[in-house]
């Protein structure tokens, strides 16, 4: 009787053993699958802020840096292939000298990179040159420009940073400007598009740049959707419904009507983007700083101390990798797998990333996430580039007509 228990208790613990090891053997092998697909996939970025970053404190981001969210080492861990980087201009400088002096020399800082590690970056102006630059082992370095007031309203200008690479412009950033209204800014001068961003839409199809909507007013995006004769793209923005009254992310309606145009919306990790508590903890601290400020001045210890206390008490609440998945599946939910990208906004939302995302290296996470959420090798490839690579094509095509 004895013997037969011990018996039938080995072969229950030996059981529970292969159980176990199989359970720890298929966590793995995501872990692994996840690794691979980043590793085997072209992964395009729609939107890293490294010309600014390196223009504030320069660092050299052909190696390991110390802070910041990009630089090559953990570039090539997280699988990245293609970030956009982002010839960021302020608002304040709109449609001035120093806005076009400014892109310039952010253009030349990308060049600069490059000729530093020509082993390891290269320039990309068309989608050729991204696959082969990935099949060559090195990180391409498309450029997009984030708010078109460098053009200083010149379809001259336009081209000359056509000739130096910029791929897309983002019309507008944080206030209306001469091309087009901002989400950011209640002041609506336009309506949406100037005359001249209307004109320079046209241009910007006959060139081959990539109209993009992230930032601009609704009525704008309305009026550059139609009247773009290629596919537009969103290069770091999320989903409305996630951060109600946030008009810089994207609502339903929009999403349909970028969808209809064959279009793509690459979603912004930035806690404050895909997080509503994110973003509110953030609005009220504003507004409360601001209260305080319009009596003491905004340079004033009350402002520095309240600031202090909030922070302190209650800690941001950042979102995660799931909130971000959360966005993604929306999107697909609402107008399927082919009109979601990726635009973390990496060096520019400070250190607002979300937990399980917080520098280039973590693109692994995201796959893993999409796995374990049952999205296919397919899907997940569409989602890392092939979505965003189409309508680049789709832009490429249309410029390069008869
Ligand atoms: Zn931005």
């Amino acid at each position: 009787m004895i013997e037969k228990k011990k018996i039938v208790f080995l072969i229950c613990s030996f059981l529970a053993l292969s159980a176990c090891t199989a359970t720890v053997k298929e966590q793995e092998t995501i872990k692994e699958k996840a690794n691979r697909i980043a590793q085997d996939t072209i992964i395009l970025d729609g939107h890293i802020d490294v010309p600014y970053r390196v223009n504030n404190k320069w660092v050299d981001v052909t190696k390991a840096t110390k802070g910041g969210d990009f630089d090559y080492p953990r570039a090539v861990k997280g699988g990245l292939n293609a970030p956009f980087m982002s010839i960021y201009v302020p608002a304040s400088l709109d449609n001035s000298p120093q806005s076009t002096k400014l892109a310039d020399q952010l253009i030349d800082s990308v060049e600069a990179i490059v000729a530093r590690a020509p082993d390891k970056f290269a320039i990309a102006y068309r989608v050729t040159d991204v696959e082969q630059h990935f099949k060559a082992g090195k990180i391409s370095l498309p450029m997009g420009m984030e708010n078109g007031s460098p053009v200083q309203g010149s379809l001259d200008t336009l081209k000359h940073f056509y000739d130096r690479g910029i791929r897309y412009i983002t019309l507008a950033h944080s206030q209306s400007n001469h091309i087009s209204d901002s989400s950011y800014d209640l002041r609506r001068q336009w309506n949406g598009l100037s005359p001249f961003g209307k004109e320079m839409i046209k241009e910007m199809n006959s060139l081959g740049i990539i109209v993009d909507i992230s930032h601009v007013s609704d009525a704008a995006f309305y009026q550059a959707v139609e009247l773009s004769q290629a596919p537009v793209f969103a290069s770091h923005s999320s989903i409305r419904k996630f951060t109600p009254g946030f008009e810089r992310n994207m609502d339903d309606e929009m999403i349909k009507k970028l969808a209809e145009h064959d279009g793509v919306i690459m979603i912004n990790f930035g806690s404050g983007f895909v997080s509503g508590i994110a973003r509110k903890w953030r609005d009220e601290r504003t507004k409360q700083a601001n209260d305080l400020a319009s009596v003491f001045g905004a340079d004033s210890r009350e402002v520095k101390d309240f600031i202090t206390k909030y922070n302190e008490d209650s800690p941001y609440p950042f979102a995660t990798l799931e909130t971000v998945l959360d966005h993604i599946d929306h999107v697909v939910a609402l107008v399927g797998i082919e009109h979601v990208g990726i635009g973390s906004d990496y060096d520019g939302v400070g250190d607002s990333l979300p937990v399980g995302l917080k520098d280039v290296s973590t693109f692994p996470n995201l796959v893993e996430g999409l796995l374990a959420r049952g999205y296919s090798e397919t899907d997940i490839k569409l989602i890392l580039s092939g979505n965003a690579l189409r309508v680049w094509k789709a832009v490429e095509a249309f410029a390069d007509r008869p």
